[in-house]
């Protein structure tokens, strides 16, 4: 049967899945509060990860082990990288990495870290083709993407940082600072998992201003999607 594990960085991504969910144990491990129970009649656990690589992968990692999830899913907001992809909108994660990593000098590619035999973590193919197909009926008038995320332990709101993550990793459709590291704790469990973010900025100049503006309304686009993903798994 499965247990779907759900992790935010932030309150305000999980805030409304928790509040329609039924609880029937909480557990706090590592300062996380996981809040397993139903949710649509679906077995989940629901946390709060904290910002950053370390608390996500963390967070993946006690999903493994304590609850033994079968699926993760990330919902959250991210800034932009593509013009095309406007606040609002919607990336799936075809697959992550890190654009913070740089084991160059032993003769590994940008982001691939010595060892681990893989640059970019690859999204569960039918988890990604069902969050498209629920954001096109729960978000109808939402945009949907679907492509390469990039992480970091880095907000960027500064187009030179921006240009480049991009010229090193062209065509990458998001930045935030999680994807990648739940991406590869699951890629080291074989839990399937999924990467799903709404856009609250462009990850340039403007995001100082339009990141608080933004965060609710995407956070928002995102959970609701997740509500409907979980039903179809
Ligand atoms: N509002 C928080 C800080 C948020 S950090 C505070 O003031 O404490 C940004 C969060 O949103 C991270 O979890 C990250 O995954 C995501 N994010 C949104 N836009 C981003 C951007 N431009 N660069 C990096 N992460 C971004």
């Amino acid at each position: 049967m499965n247990k779907i594990g759900i992790i935010g960085a932030m309150e305000i991504e999980v805030e409304t899945l928790k509040s329609h969910m039924q609880i029937t144990n909480t557990l706090e491990r590592a300062s996380m509060n996981f809040l397993e129970g139903l949710l649509h009649d679906i077995p989940v656990v629901i946390v709060r990860s904290g910002i950053g690589k370390v608390n996500a992968g963390m967070c993946v990692q006690i999903l493994a082990d304590v609850f033994q999830v079968t699926h993760v899913i990330n919902t959250g907001v991210a800034g932009s990288l593509n013009a095309v992809i406007d606040i609002g909108d919607i990336v799936i994660s075809t697959d992550t990495l890190y654009h913070d990593v740089d084991a160059t000098g032993f003769g590994y590619p940008l982001g691939e870290i010595p060892q681990l035999g893989t640059l970019n973590f690859t999204a569960d193919a039918a988890m990604v083709a069902q969050a498209k197909a629920s954001c096109e009926i729960v978000n109808p008038d939402i945009k949907v993407f679907e492509g390469r995320i990039v992480s970091g332990d880095q907000f960027v709101s500064n187009p030179h940082v921006k240009d480049t993550i991009l010229k090193n990793f062209p065509g990458s459709f998001c930045t935030e600072m999680e994807g990648a590291a739940i991406a590869h704790a699951a890629w080291l469990n074989h839990i399937p998992f999924v990467i799903i973010r709404a856009i609250s900025d462009k990850a340039d100049d403007s995001a100082h201003m339009d990141y608080p503006a933004f965060e609710k309304a995407a956070a928002e686009h995102s959970a609701r999607l997740v509500e409907h993903l979980i039903q179809q798994l």
